[in-house]
């Protein structure tokens, strides 16, 4: 243990969206507040995750629409040149001066930043280094998570060979072919975009489907689009070995012909590093997959925790709500413990995924007794309107016993946006013959849920 720690009120250990929320609000209200980043103050989601991969959708997006101009609003499309989006990335995104920016709004609030790689040292003790400090108030471990590689042979033999999410938004060039390995909203979120622009792309997903906890509606439309785009999709795929020879990857597969690629990007989900974080010398196992905290973020006396590092949900937005509980929490306020009833989350491909609250099997699995309405979007007036694009769906999931929607999806070409209405209603528990009684306007996307709730009814 190291001898002499600096007292302070609070630490925050890792200044992802989650730390830099937490230590941000605490320094505001006037706690003496430090917070560690080993890396760049603002986490995954700024550089090489939400952020970046969205610039990369919106210009792989753009290319699709002029794809559907023709017939449409004209003749021709536009050839795709990966050039301004490589540029505005490095630019806009995975530039050190927005970590300056972020570093100087922390201490604008009174905060004290330190760069390092910390670890716990027994609750309310962090070593970053030869410095040492100790919470009086709290310690708050919010260090996100790392990419994980499943135990495939050949494949830790070749890490830092194959590609990462950071990898993928950092390209300046893009390969001739990519081998996507992990069929999640990641690993089908870049494959679109890659494939967009003339990557010829392969995605290998061991689950019977893409987007596997998704409803299975959604894995079929996405499927559909992205065998339609040309991508080649080996869903239920078992993977026997992978290794690099002759200047490109080879995937080998259970009764399939090899799937080979000059690059091979790793998707298969991201895991905390609780080892490294040395939480041993707070109680948690550092062999589970998350650091278990309850409804107010707490670990254990003065130790709280929050975003991907719980493994509760690895979305920026439940690293923010929990941040705002902690926050609460340990300025002893008054707030409601966490609720994930009406978590949303949204795929970000074309057409968009987004779902929230309970699948259909999810809710039979509890007990729950369930009715579903479904509605194309195609048959929809704004879908029909829309024409070419217009793939998509609204699935909604009830409560019959309690009348109120438990969970829905809403898929479409502003699937993300439509699920704002939905999210609402599990959020508030709007009984669905309140939903019905709404005017919702003509001709939007939106309306589709209007004839979704009647199909519900029938
Ligand atoms: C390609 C991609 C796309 C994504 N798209 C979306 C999206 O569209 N929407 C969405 O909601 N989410 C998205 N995510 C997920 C999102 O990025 C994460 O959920 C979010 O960043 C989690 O925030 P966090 O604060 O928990 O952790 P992180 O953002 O991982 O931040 C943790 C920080 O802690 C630091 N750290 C770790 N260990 C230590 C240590 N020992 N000492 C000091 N510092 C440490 C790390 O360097 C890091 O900066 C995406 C992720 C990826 C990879």
């Amino acid at each position: 243990m190291t001898e002499q720690a600096e007292k302070v009120d609070v630490v925050v250990l890792g200044m992802g969206p989650g730390g830099e929320e937490v230590a941000g609000r605490l320094a505001e209200a006037g706690l003496e507040t430090v917070g560690i980043e080993g890396k760049l103050l603002g986490g995954e989601c700024p550089y090489w995750g939400c952020i970046p991969s969205k610039m990369m959708i919106r210009a792989a997006n753009l290319l699709a629409e002029t794809r559907r101009v023709p017939g449409m609003a004209g003749t021709s499309a536009v050839k795709p040149d990966w050039t301004p989006v490589a540029r505005r990335i490095r630019d806009e995104a995975t530039d050190d001066w927005n970590d300056q920016v972020a570093v100087d709004r922390f201490t604008g609030k009174g905060g004290h930043f330190v760069r390092g790689w910390g670890r716990l040292d027994g609750p309310r003790r962090v070593v970053v280094g030869d410095s040492a400090y100790e919470a009086r108030r709290a310690v708050v471990v919010a260090a996100g998570a790392k990419p994980w590689a499943p135990p495939i042979p050949g494949l830790a033999e070749l890490q830092g060979r194959y590609w990462t999410n950071r990898d993928a938004i950092e390209a300046d060039a893009l390969p001739a072919s990519l081998a996507v390995l992990g069929g999640g909203a990641i690993g089908v979120e870049l494959g679109q975009v890659f494939a967009r622009f003339g990557t010829d792309v392969s995605i290998v997903e061991a689950a019977d489907r893409l987007l596997s906890p998704e409803e299975p509606e959604s894995s079929a439309l996405v499927a559909e689009v992205l065998g339609k785009e040309g991508l080649h999709l080996h869903t239920s795929a078992r993977l026997t070995g992978v290794r690099h020879e002759g200047g490109a990857f080879v995937l080998e597969l259970e009764g399939e012909a090899p799937v080979t690629a000059q690059h091979l990007l790793v998707c298969t989900g991201r895991r905390p590093d609780l080892t490294s974080l040395n939480v041993a010398s707070i109680g948690v196992d550092d062999k589970a997959r998350g650091i278990p905290v309850d409804g107010h973020l707490r670990v254990t006396d003065g130790v709280w925790a929050v975003g991907d590092v719980t493994g509760v949900g690895p979305f920026t937005h439940v690293s923010m709500y929990q941040a705002g509980i902690a926050v609460a929490d340990i300025l002893g306020q008054d707030h409601a413990p966490a609720d994930y009833r009406a978590l949303p989350h949204v795929t970000f491909t074309d057409p968009e995924i987004g779902s929230v609250g309970l699948s259909e099997a999810t809710a039979r699995a509890q007990g729950l007794d369930v009715r579903v309405g479904t509605y194309p979007i195609p048959s929809s007036t704004r879908g029909w309107i829309h024409k070419v694009g217009n793939e998509g769906f609204i699935k909604l999931v009830e409560d019959t016993g309690r009348g109120v929607l438990v969970g829905a999806t809403s898929a479409g070409p502003t699937g993300g946006e439509v699920l704002s209405m939905l999210t609402l209603a599990i959020h508030a528990e709007v009984p669905v013959e309140q939903l019905r009684g709404m005017i919702l306007a003509y001709p939007t996307f939106h309306r589709a849920v209007e004839a979704a709730l009647t199909d519900l009814a029938s």
